[in-house]
């Protein structure tokens, strides 16, 4: 272990990932009188997995996979657009002045000898905190399937939708999902799309997006195949180049192949820091603080799979006000009105 920091550059608290829990655990240590907050973000903005994965105009659900969750702190969002939500958290990093580094991607964070912590970034530049929340989300590391894919189809095949697909080439969209079914509503308008899932039922999407790709489907603007599970991709050397073989024996070609089959928890990153894993979930406590002192989690990584914009915000209120507040750092007592 490294000597602990020097007060001069000690931050008091360092948030990866300036996400939507990223921004309400700065937000809430804003309104609790914590001083040298910083936010490191891998993106060129804030909110980067919301800006590349939602498709442009899509539809934000408040009340997301059914979880009727109520904002509990100082940021909230109402249903909207992709677009209207992007600009709700434009307006809360600037009503609270949030100090955002982006472009800087965290690649290690080691405790430090005496307490602390030193975070280091993939340029090599390090960065000294007493308290650190980790608030990357699932989505750096995309579900792959378990069948190779030809590296020679590298340029058909995706898992977002951030470069756009040639007008009128053939899709073959792979989940079932919230994500797979607006990728379909996205796409149909320009594009031959089929949605192949290895279910009998979307029941893991909400039902407006089931009923739009019922829709969909009626009207013919889209293929959907259920109980259609994929056990191989191939080159078939000529346009359309992607050849899909099914497990019950069918074959078909598409231009391109896009993936929606969720996000993992980058459990690599989580254990380097030295949080526990249960299987695949980090181990926290009720406040989402870690087994190592002064180190918390925020939004998806702790929920369960189940992750949501406000349960993002909610876990940041949590960390603050019942974590770092109670046994870390000098907080300001709220007056009416705000705090836990
Ligand atoms: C297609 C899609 C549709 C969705 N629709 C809805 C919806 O309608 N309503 C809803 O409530 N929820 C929706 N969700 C879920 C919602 O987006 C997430 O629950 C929410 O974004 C989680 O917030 P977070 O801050 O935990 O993680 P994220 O939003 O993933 O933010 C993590 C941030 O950390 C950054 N980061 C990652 N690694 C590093 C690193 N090493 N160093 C520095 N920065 C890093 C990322 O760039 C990102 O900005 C949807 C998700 C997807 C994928």
């Amino acid at each position: 272990m490294a000597e602990g920091p020097a007060e001069a550059d000690l931050l008091d608290l360092l948030i990866i990932g300036a996400g939507p829990a990223g921004i309400a655990t700065a937000v809430e240590a804003r309104r609790a009188g914590i001083r040298r907050i910083l936010l490191l973000e891998k993106g060129p903005g804030h909110s980067f997995s919301i800006e590349k994965l939602y498709t442009p105009g899509k539809r934000v659900d408040k009340v997301y996979l059914g979880q009727q969750v109520d904002c509990e702190g100082a940021v909230c969002i109402v249903d909207g657009t992709r677009e209207t939500v992007l600009e709700a958290l434009d307006g809360f990093v600037r009503e609270y002045g949030l100090d955002i580094r982006s472009h800087t991607e965290v690649s290690r964070i080691t405790p430090l000898d005496g307490g602390g912590f030193e975070a280091v970034d993939a340029q090599g530049a390090t960065y000294r905190t007493r308290t650190v929340v980790i608030a990357i989300g699932v989505y750096g590391r995309p579900n792959k399937p378990d069948y190779p894919l030809p590296a020679s189809l590298k340029g058909n095949v995706r898992f977002d939708l951030t470069e756009s697909l040639p007008a009128g080439a053939s899709v073959l969209v792979v989940g079932g999902g919230n994500t797979a079914l607006e990728y379909v509503e996205y796409l149909y308008a320009g594009h031959d799309v089929t949605l192949a899932y290895r279910g009998a039922e979307f029941a893991r999407a909400n039902e407006v997006n089931r009923r739009i790709l019922r829709d969909l489907e009626t009207s013919g603007q889209a293929t959907v195949w259920r109980n259609a599970d994929i056990a191989s991709l191939g080159d078939a050397g000529a346009a359309p180049r992607v050849e899909v073989r099914f497990k019950d024996g069918r074959t078909a070609r598409f231009d391109h192949v896009v993936y929606a089959l969720g996000g993992a928890t980058p459990e690599g990153f989580l254990r380097q820091a030295g949080v526990d894993l249960d299987g695949r979930h980090p181990r926290v406590d009720h406040r989402y603080h870690t087994a190592v002192p002064g180190l918390f989690l925020a939004g998806d990584l702790v929920a369960g799979g189940k992750g949501s914009i406000v349960k993002a915000f909610n876990t940041g209120r949590t960390v603050v006000w019942e974590g770092l507040c109670q046994d870390h750092l000098e907080c300001r007592i709220p007056g009416a009105g705000e705090g836990a």
